[in-house]
């Protein structure tokens, strides 16, 4: 992210695109690009970009863009999907840039796709036919580009799917399922690939949906209740995406609708929302991942990232807290001039809001193999260490020590004070440091920001060659200094994780 300009917030370009200006040089008309055509627009003040075949000039938008022009650049005059993949997934751009549009690309002439194809029949041709032939009784089989399989079946009054994903250790976290009137959409997370179920129901089904997991096979059954006695000839009409296995980042993030149950105030200007899935939603948000919310300010979608915690601090140790399966809470600090948090502070219970499938690269493993854990939070860069948390106390065993560092302007900004000294008290092997940047008077405690000092005070390893892994999250600069810091106190990559989208 960079610092934008007076002017140039989301707000404003949302109001630069409704102004009625004409944002493309075209006068509304939308036209046929070449690839030709679009490499000769890559320069800041003349540039296009192809996004998933449509190409939009951006030149207006550059000063807007939060990541900054260098940033937008790298795309210019080129297929920039695969950028956008990777760093704004969330962003709507098709909301975002609507009033940018130029027009499709221009279907490649058949004359350079034969070019292509004879370079791929020469090629085919230096392979033995019988690799050829394997290959094609494969691709029939489908079990090329697909490593799972799905299956149903049926009684009077369920329906079964099936899904053998032939991994080990599957979990709850590892599906999520949506059920809502016809339609049925059911996604398997494998490492960086996901697996789809996605049709529209033959007949109806009621609102439960039952999710079984046989963890050490991998099998995954969606169990469905009929609500009519009837015999199904079929499952249903698949969806594009149905019965597909491809990566996580090609596939579009799924959003449902959620319904506010609760807003309670966690310090003067952050709240704890509470949201429920729709019935027929199964959805567990793993450790250290995050949500998008996504709703619509001005006619625009706009949907920013959030890391699901838990209701409170659980100071009895004795079992996990089981997921209800049905709640997501989310710490947010509403921001007096934020676009985002202020559409959220006025939505009123039982207002809906759209919740997207979960994402984040932590993985639980880094914390099972360690021997001391390190949390610095900078405000509510808490959010993710709430779960982390948890999972260290309740669930590591070779866990010696868990200590917060946790970074705050003032006294009242410390979200869960309380319940972290409480928690502290409880459980010996862990340890919170608060540190205010901007403390009053009365303030008796250390203050400061992130720095050497203070890092090398509160960072240690319990024993000289104890295993560490030091999580970090807060302000993007917080964390970019914090990582550094470390790195000089001779924290290796490995040792250091940074939550971020
Ligand atoms: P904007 O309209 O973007 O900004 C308006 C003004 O608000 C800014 O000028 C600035 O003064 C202030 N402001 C906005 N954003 C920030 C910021 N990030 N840091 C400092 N000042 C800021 N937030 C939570 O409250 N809880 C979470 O659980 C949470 N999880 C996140 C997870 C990830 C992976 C990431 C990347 C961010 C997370 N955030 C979280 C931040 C959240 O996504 C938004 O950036 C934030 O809510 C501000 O949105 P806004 O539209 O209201 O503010
Ligand atoms: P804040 O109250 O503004 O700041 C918290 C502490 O960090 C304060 O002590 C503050 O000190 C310090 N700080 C702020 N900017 C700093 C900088 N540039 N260098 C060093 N210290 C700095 O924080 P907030 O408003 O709650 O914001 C929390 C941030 O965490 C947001 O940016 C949010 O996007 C991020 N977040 C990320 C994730 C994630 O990636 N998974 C999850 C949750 C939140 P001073 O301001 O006094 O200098």
């Amino acid at each position: 992210q960079v610092p934008l300009k007076p002017g140039r917030s989301l707000m404003d370009w949302i109001r630069l695109t409704k102004s009625g200006k004409d944002l493309t040089g075209l006068k509304g008309r939308l036209i046929e690009v070449t690839e030709d055509e679009l490499a000769k627009h890559n320069k800041k003040e003349d540039c296009w970009i192809c996004i998933r075949g449509f190409v939009y000039n951006v030149t207006p938008y550059m000063e807007y863009h939060p990541g900054g022009e260098d940033e937008l650049m790298k795309a210019a005059g080129t297929d920039g999907t695969d950028l956008f993949d990777q760093v704004h997934r969330w962003v709507n751009y098709e909301s975002m840039l609507k009033e940018c549009l130029v027009g499709r690309m221009a279907v490649k002439p058949i004359a350079a796709l034969k070019g292509e194809l004879l370079h791929i029949l020469i090629f085919l041709q230096q392979i033995p036919a019988v690799i050829l032939v394997v290959f094609s009784k494969l691709l029939t089989l489908n079990l090329v580009f697909k490593s799972s399989n799905y299956d149903w079946f049926q009684t009077d009054s369920l329906i079964t799917i099936v899904i053998y994903t032939k991994q080990k250790d599957m979990n709850a976290e590892l599906v999520i399922v949506d059920c809502q009137d016809k339609r049925l959409r059911g996604e398997i997370i494998m490492d960086d690939h996901s697996y789809l179920v996605e049709v529209d129901l033959d007949h109806v089904v009621s609102e439960d949906v039952a999710v079984n997991i046989a963890e050490k096979v991998g099998k995954v059954e969606i169990i469905l209740n009929k609500k009519d006695n009837i015999h199904w000839k079929v499952l249903g009409q698949p969806w594009e995406g149905h019965n597909t296995f491809i990566k996580r980042t090609d596939r579009g993030l799924f959003y449902r609708k959620c319904k506010l149950v609760s807003k309670t105030e966690v310090t003067h200007d952050t709240k704890l929302f509470c949201l429920m899935l729709p019935k027929g939603t199964h959805l567990h948000v793993p450790t250290g991942q995050h949500v998008y919310l996504k709703q619509i300010i001005a006619g625009t979608e706009v949907a920013k990232p959030y890391t699901p915690v838990l209701p409170f601090l659980p100071l009895d140790f004795q079992e996990p807290p089981r997921h209800d399966g049905v709640h997501i809470y989310l710490m947010i600090k509403i921001y007096s001039h934020g676009l985002f948090t202020q559409a959220l502070d006025h939505l009123q219970i039982g207002d809906y809001i759209s919740v997207s499938n979960p994402e984040g690269n932590f993985k639980k493993s880094q914390v099972q193999t360690s021997e001391d854990l390190l949390l610095l939070a900078g405000g509510t860069g808490f959010t993710p260490m709430v779960k982390l948390l948890n999972f260290a106390l309740t669930e590591v065993s070779c866990l010696r020590t868990v200590k917060l560092i946790f970074f705050n302007k003032t006294e009242d900004d410390i979200l869960w004070r309380n319940q972290l000294e409480q928690l502290a008290l409880k459980d010996e092997r862990f340890e919170v440091q608060f540190i205010l940047s901007q403390p009053s008077k009365n303030w008796v405690g250390k203050q400061g920001k992130i720095s050497s000092s203070l890092l090398s005070e509160f960072v240690k390893r319990s024993r000289r060659d104890s295993k560490v892994l030091i999580c970090i999250c807060g302000p993007a600069p917080f964390t970019e200094q914090g990582v550094q810091y470390l790195k000089d106190l001779g924290y290796s990559q490995e040792e250091i994780h940074t939550f971020t989208a």
